[in-house]
This record gives C-alpha cells, sequence and structure tokens, in this order.
C-alpha cells in the first residue's frame, strides 16, 4: 500500500501533482476540497454547510472533515493506495488519520511537503481565480486561507518529522522538475 500525504499552502500545486502520481503509481486520490465543492454543486445540506467555512476561507470543524474522510475511505475499494490531498490540515486530523489508517492494517508512506514562497502563491491563486472563477480564489479570501495556513496547517511539518514521514520538495520552478522530485521521494519509500 503506497499512502501518500500531499501537502502545502493553498496554491502549493497539491491537486495538480497529485492527478500525475495517480496516473503513475495507479493509486486512488481523495482530495477533501474537491470532495466539498461536489456537496456545494449538489446543493446537499453538508455542502451548505461547508459553503459557510470556505467562503470565509476557514476550516470546516474537524469532527465534520473526518467524518467524511472517513467516508470516503470507506467506499475506496481495492486500493492500492490513497493520496491524501488537503487533509489533514490539523492535527488531530493528522492523528485521526493515522488510527483510521492502523484500524485497515495500514501506515503513511510519506509526507511530501510543497514548498512555495508567498508572493508566488498569491499570484497563482488569483490566476486560478480569474481563470476558473472559484470562488474562494479572490485576494481577500486567499489572505485569510494563508493565515489559517500558518496557524492551524503549517504545525504539521513538525509533527511529521517527528513520525520519521516528512519530505519537502521544491515546489516552483518547472512542472516536470517538481514531479521528478516528487516520484524520486516516492520511488525511495515504496
Ligand atoms: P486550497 O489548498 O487551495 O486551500 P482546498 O480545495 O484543499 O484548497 O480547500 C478549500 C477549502 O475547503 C478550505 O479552505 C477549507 O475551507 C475546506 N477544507 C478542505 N479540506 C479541509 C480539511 N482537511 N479540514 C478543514 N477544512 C477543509
Amino acid at each position: 500500500m503506497l499512502n501518500i500525504v500531499i501537502f502545502g499552502a493553498p496554491g502549493s500545486g497539491k491537486g495538480t501533482q497529485s492527478e500525475r502520481i495517480v496516473e503513475k503509481y495507479n493509486i486512488n486520490h481523495i482530495s477533501t476540497g474537491d470532495v466539498l465543492r461536489a456537496e456545494i454543486k449538489n446543493g446537499t445540506e453538508l455542502g451548505q454547510t461547508a459553503k459557510k467555512y470556505m467562503d470565509q476561507g476557514q476550516l470546516l470543524p474537524d469532527e465534520l472533515i473526518i467524518d467524511i474522510l472517513a467516508s470516503t475511505l470507506d467506499n475506496l475499494k481495492d486500493s492500492k493506495g490513497v493520496i491524501f490531498d488537503g487533509f489533514p490540515r490539523t492535527i488531530p486530523q493528522a492523528e485521526a488519520l493515522k488510527k483510521m489508517l492502523a484500524e485497515r492494517g495500514q501506515d503513511i508512506s510519506v509526507m511530501l511537503d510543497l514548498e512555495v514562497p508567498e508572493d508566488i502563491l498569491m499570484e497563482r491563486l488569483i490566476n486560478r481565480g480569474k481563470q476558473t472563477g472559484r470562488a474562494d480564489d479572490n485576494e481577500e479570501t486567499i489572505k485569510k486561507r494563508l493565515v489559517v495556513y500558518h496557524s492551524q496547517t503549517s504545525p504539521l511539518k513538525e509533527w511529521y518529522k517527528k513520525e520519521n514521514k516528512y519530505e519537502q520538495i521544491k515546489g516552483y520552478g518547472e512542472l516536470e522538475v517538481i514531479f521528478a522530485d516528487i516520484c524520486a521521494t516516492i520511488d525511495k519509500v515504496k
């Protein structure tokens, strides 16, 4: 089983690189952001709740997102592994993921931290907002998401270092070079 956590600030390229990883290693992709956007699109009750947090650039409560992740994971059949994109984002979420995998006799193989300077993140997200119209990719909400990232999410780097799972990847420059670095790191732990 290859279980990868892809980590990084908003705009660090988690989604883009996940797509490539999925194709090459034939594993499943769970993006909590994509799951929530699908719920919003389908007009579900969960989507309505999620939208309130997402529009404010805030995280959903841990209990809620942990339940969503658990049921998404349970729905995967015959999986060779999973790339977790956008989860965990807090220490309680990381602990919950560890427990969930342990209950299935599994573990995280590696945590890949895509490191990107803040000015490049801003530029990427503003461009994405213009191209896709994604509701939370406007300057005001982006700034809030970056604050939330620094206060609630980046402490996970230390957490995964203690678990001996942490690997930093330079997340800017040529897409192909970033992907090659990622593959070299995955191949070491596979
Ligand atoms: P990005 O990494 O660009 O911020 P995502 O698509 O991963 O984008 O997440 C968008 C929003 O969805 C977050 O700002 C948050 O409101 C919500 N969300 C996604 N994943 C989580 C999570 N693990 N915990 C809490 N909220 C989450």
